[in-house]
This record gives C-alpha cells, sequence and structure tokens, in this order.
C-alpha cells in the first residue's frame, strides 16, 4: 500500500478499491455496497448525480479553471450571497477547503473581533467530546477525545477551555453552569459547537440548550461559533441542525454537503456585526484555492438541488430520519450488545457495548454490502438524504441479521 490511510487503527490492511458509485451505492469490481455513511457524511444528495456533475464542464468552459481571491468570480459572488440569504445574514463568506481550516479561521476571527474592539478577551470554548477538523491546531479542540489523544504531537493551545457537553440526565444544567462560569469569567472571546453533534458520538442537546447558550453569548459579547460541517445540509431534516432551535449564530461554518464531495470547498458565513470590521481592516488570512471557481459552481447546483421545491429533499430527510429512528429502535430492543440508537434524524450512529462486537459486525456488514463508517463504539448511519425508503428497510433487516449473528 502506497497510500496512507488517515484514521486507520492499522496500516498495510488492503482496503477494497471502489470503481464506481450512483445514487447511494458504491461499487468495487466485484460487489455493490449501499453507502450507510454518505462516505465520511459529505455525499448528502447521492454518487453520480448529473446535474452535479454539469457545475464542473459549466465553469471549466468559461476558461477559468482558476481566479485568485482578490478577483470577483460569478460562481463564488452568488454562492456568498445565497448562503447568507439562507441563514438571514447581512454580513460576509470567507471560503476555505474544507470543515477544518475554515473552522480555524472562525476561531481566529472571533479573536481579531476582541481585539479590534481592544477587549482582553482571549479564551475560546469548545466541548470535552467535539470533533471540528484533523489540522494540527484546530484538533486541539478536541476534548478527552480519543482521536486527540492518538496524536501525541497535537499542541494544547493556551487560550482553549474544554466545557462538559450536555447531559439529557439534568437536562444539560451542568453544561450549561460550566459555560456560564467561564462567560462570567469576562476572558471568553467565542465557543464553538455543532449545530447538531456528529462523530463526536451525536450527543443529543436537551430542548433550548443552544438557546442558552446564544443568551450567555449575546449578555456578554461571545462570539458563537456553530460548526455545520457534519450537519448542515438536510442531514438533520432541516437545512442546518442549528435550525432546530431558535438561533442566530455570528458564525456558521459548512463543508461536506455544500458541494456533496464532488469537489472540495469550505465556508464560513459571517455576521455583519464581525465582518465589518474588515471594511478597515485587513483580512490577513486565506488559501491560494480561496473560493475555487469550480467548486464554487459545483456548490450552486447543489444548493440548486438542495432548495428545488421548497426543499422538497430536505422535508424528505426529515421522514427519512424518522423511520430509521424507528427501525434502529427496534433493534435495540432485540439485542442486548447495543446500548442504544441516538442522534437527529439522518445524523445518528449505534452504541455497542464492546469493540470486539462492533469490528464483527461492520465486517459482516461489509460482506452482505453495507458499508457504514464505524468509530470506537459508534456505527454511524448517516446515508445520503435522498435514499428510497426501499433501500434502507433493506439494509435494516441485514444490520438485524448481522446484530443477531454477532451477539453472543
Ligand atoms: N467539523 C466537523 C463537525 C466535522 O465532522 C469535520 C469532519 O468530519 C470537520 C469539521 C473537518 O472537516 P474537514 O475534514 O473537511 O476539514
Amino acid at each position: 500500500m502506497n497510500t496512507f490511510i488517515p484514521w486507520a487503527a492499522k496500516q498495510g490492511i488492503k482496503p477494497i478499491t471502489i470503481l464506481g458509485a450512483d445514487k447511494s451505492f458504491i461499487f468495487s469490481k466485484t460487489k455493490r455496497y449501499v453507502d450507510m455513511t454518505s462516505g465520511l457524511v459529505v455525499v448528502n444528495l447521492g454518487h453520480n448525480n448529473n446535474y452535479i456533475k454539469q457545475a464542473f464542464t459549466q465553469q471549466l468552459d468559461t476558461g477559468l479553471g482558476y481566479v485568485p481571491s482578490m478577483f470577483g468570480n460569478y460562481h463564488r459572488d452568488k454562492l456568498s450571497s445565497r448562503l447568507l440569504d439562507l441563514t438571514n445574514k447581512q454580513g460576509k463568506v470567507f471560503y476555505g477547503l474544507g470543515g477544518a481550516d475554515v473552522n480555524e479561521n472562525a476561531m481566529f476571527m472571533c479573536l481579531e473581533y476582541q481585539s479590534f474592539k481592544n477587549q482582553s478577551k482571549s479564551k475560546i470554548l469548545t466541548f470535552g467530546k467535539s470533533y471540528h477538523g484533523g489540522s494540527s491546531i484546530i484538533s486541539s479542540l478536541l476534548g478527552g477525545d480519543k482521536r486527540k489523544m492518538d496524536k501525541q504531537l497535537h499542541f494544547d493551545l493556551p487560550n482553549l477551555i474544554h466545557v462538559p457537553n450536555p447531559s439529557m440526565n439534568d437536562n444539560g444544567k451542568h453544561s450549561i453552569n460550566t459555560i456560564s462560569k467561564h462567560i462570567n469569567s469576562g476572558r471568553v472571546a467565542g465557543i464553538m459547537i455543532e449545530g447538531s453533534s456528529g462523530s463526536a458520538g451525536c450527543i443529543q442537546y436537551p430542548k433550548g440548550y443552544l438557546n442558552k447558550i446564544q443568551e450567555l453569548c449575546h449578555q456578554n459579547d461571545v462570539t458563537l461559533i456553530v460548526d455545520e460541517v457534519m450537519s448542515g445540509w438536510g442531514r438533520t431534516g432541516k437545512m442546518f441542525g442549528y435550525n432546530h432551535s431558535d438561533i442566530d449564530p455570528d458564525i456558521i461554518v459548512t463543508a461536506k454537503g455544500l458541494t456533496c464531495g464532488y469537489s472540495p470547498l469550505g465556508a464560513m458565513i459571517v455576521d455583519d456585526k464581525i465582518s465589518q470590521i474588515y471594511n478597515d481592516n485587513t483580512l490577513n488570512s486565506g488559501l491560494t484555492y480561496y473560493g475555487h471557481p469550480v467548486s464554487c459552481a459545483v456548490a450552486n447546483n447543489c444548493l440548486d438541488l438542495y432548495l428545488e421545491n421548497d426543499m422538497e429533499v430536505v422535508k424528505y430527510a426529515y421522514c427519512l430520519g424518522d423511520e430509521i429512528h424507528t427501525l434502529a429502535n427496534e433493534i435495540v430492543d432485540k439485542y442486548s450488545c447495543l446500548v442504544e440508537y441516538r442522534g437527529n434524524k439522518l445524523l445518528g450512529c449505534f452504541e455497542f457495548k464492546n469493540d470486539e462486537t462492533i469490528q464483527k459486525a461492520n465486517i459482516l456488514l461489509l460482506e452482505n454490502g453495507v458499508f457504514c463508517y464505524n468509530r470506537n463504539k459508534l456505527l454511524f448511519i448517516a446515508p445520503p438524504i435522498n435514499t428510497e425508503y426501499k433501500v434502507i428497510k433493506d439494509v435494516f433487516e441485514i444490520i438485524d441479521n448481522v446484530i443477531e449473528q454477532v451477539q453472543e
């Protein structure tokens, strides 16, 4: 094997080579798999979508395969307007290559905002269990997450504070009290939280939890950064995960489903309150491929599909998510090797009691033509949001059979 496999427990195991894909399926030379986690929760609108594919040739036929950041560009500017409209914002949009680098820029901007206002606030709050990206600085945000502990080289940023995730048992009280204590110290510049929790474990937010965080942020001029990299674009049956609460974040970070992975792109939608500081100050950030025109064209075609017929596909995802929870809970009730199924619509996971059982289950699932991303004791269920009901029903029958076989 001449390619590193990031995050894999062992190198050297020959992975299945994927030769093609269509809708909710991926194909090796000999087998068809249902892609039950949309790759890494990316391909929200499914594989091989002709309308998304057209964006490549349409953009490249203009002759513009690259446009540097100091020029305007039709698709980049159009996308910015649409992202601002969708989030009811007057501000500006910043582009990157994916979730991690844009999240770093969100932290950077929230710290700059405070320093331009001559405030000494310099702390950022994140959650003990959270994931915001794999580049060195941003992965310091992972509290006690194993993915951080495995990487000894990661450094702890002095200005980072990890706060407890909410628990449904106390309605999020302990988490909110801790956040409140830190914010009331007057040293906190911002807080970063997923709009709906994903790979950190689909941790449930009690009702009103995000509203309470927003209230604390508003009272203390703390920037609320909502990471929608995984939870955005219909994944939770709403356009963004935070749309399940009545909040208006200062910064929204998106990637993955923005282009459905057909081309890399991350974007940060910044409220006017913060973006206006750069009317008279230089924004010292941005990469060579800032708002790449091909990726922005792809994103615009994805947005056309998400918004088509009054967001029909997003509404479909809401109902499909409910169906999945029903099917998953029936399985949990049958097998004692499972702790629970939890999540928000099409962003969910089974929690297993032990590592060995989940490893066995995942091997059997692959043998039976089902691909699910798994991490530690969690088996994620996040298919393309337009997956047919029939496909899901068949997959859950397979999951049921597989768990019956691995159950001891
Ligand atoms: N934020 C969240 C919530 C994520 O789930 C991820 C990746 O899985 C990231 C950020 C990082 O995105 P990327 O891998 O595109 O840098």
